[in-house]
């Protein structure tokens, strides 16, 4: 499928390049390609820089949000989640109406240090801010509650464990699953959530991730589910 991934971090390289790997048609989205690629200095996470990247993806194409988005028949956001309602605004609504739109992005507020807040909880989710300012795109939210190579590669880890889906869309939620399905997430380990406001509590896992991670000093891990 012809997939926008949009985001050049850590996330998105790795959604973009296991899905190319998959066999699928993938732009990175980026505020300005020229830019993005002229950068020398690893990111603040220490990624390479993304020119680096690519040489090694040079099937994964980079262009502005708005021409990544108009590829996309499936639109991952990937993008640091305080800003990206402005990266979807740069994405357009047009780009963005009637398609699948796989939102893997935490609202995180690190002005203060470590470890962040969310900019929106409890009563509202990043996810429902999207749904809602573009109420034709069809917002799924899954794989924000682990590491980005957990995401496209579970069997990193050893045993089962889980990730969720939540959304409206019954059929995009199954489009998702799909996609997670070639990551390789059994059927049995992704967990519906159901509605879009389930998004609240898998954003506010954040907040436990964080936790756990200054506990084992990594981010290597994820949830397991134990049901009676
Ligand atoms: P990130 O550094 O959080 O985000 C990078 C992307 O955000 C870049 O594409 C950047 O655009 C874009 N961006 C930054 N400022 C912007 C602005 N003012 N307007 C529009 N776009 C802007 O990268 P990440 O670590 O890959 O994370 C991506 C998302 O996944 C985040 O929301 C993160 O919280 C979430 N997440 C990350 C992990 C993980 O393992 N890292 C795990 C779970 C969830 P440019 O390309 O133009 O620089």
């Amino acid at each position: 499928m012809k997939i926008a991934v949009l985001g050049t971090g850590m996330v998105g390289r790795a959604i973009a390049g296991r899905l190319s790997t998959l066999g699928h048609d993938v732009v990175i989205g980026t505020r300005d390609a020229e830019q993005t690629l002229a950068r020398t200095e690893p990111d603040w996470l220490g990624n390479v820089p993304f020119a680096q990247w690519q040489q090694d993806h040079q099937a994964v194409r980079l262009a502005a949000f708005a021409d990544a988005g108009a590829h996309g028949e499936i639109i991952v956001n990937a993008t640091q989640g305080a800003l990206s309602l402005s990266a979807l605004e740069a994405t357009g609504a047009a780009n963005l109406s009637g398609k699948v739109l796989l939102d893997v992005a935490l609202p995180l507020d690190l002005s203060q240090g470590m470890p962040p807040t969310l900019t929106v909880a409890n009563t509202d989710s990043l996810a429902e801010q999207i749904q809602r300012t573009y109420p034709e795109a069809r917002v799924v939210k899954s794989l924000n509650t682990m590491l980005a190579d957990i995401m496209v590669d579970p069997a990193r880890l050893p045993g089962r464990h889980n990730v969720f889906v939540a959304g409206e869309d019954a059929a995009a939620k199954e489009t998702v699953t799909g996609l997670l399905r070639e990551f390789g997430w059994p059927a049995e380990d992704t967990v519906d959530l159901g509605g879009i406001r389930a998004a609240r509590a898998a954003e506010m896992y954040g907040a436990m991730t964080f936790a756990l991670s200054a506990a084992f000093n990594s981010f290597d891990f994820n949830i397991a589910i134990v049901r009676a």
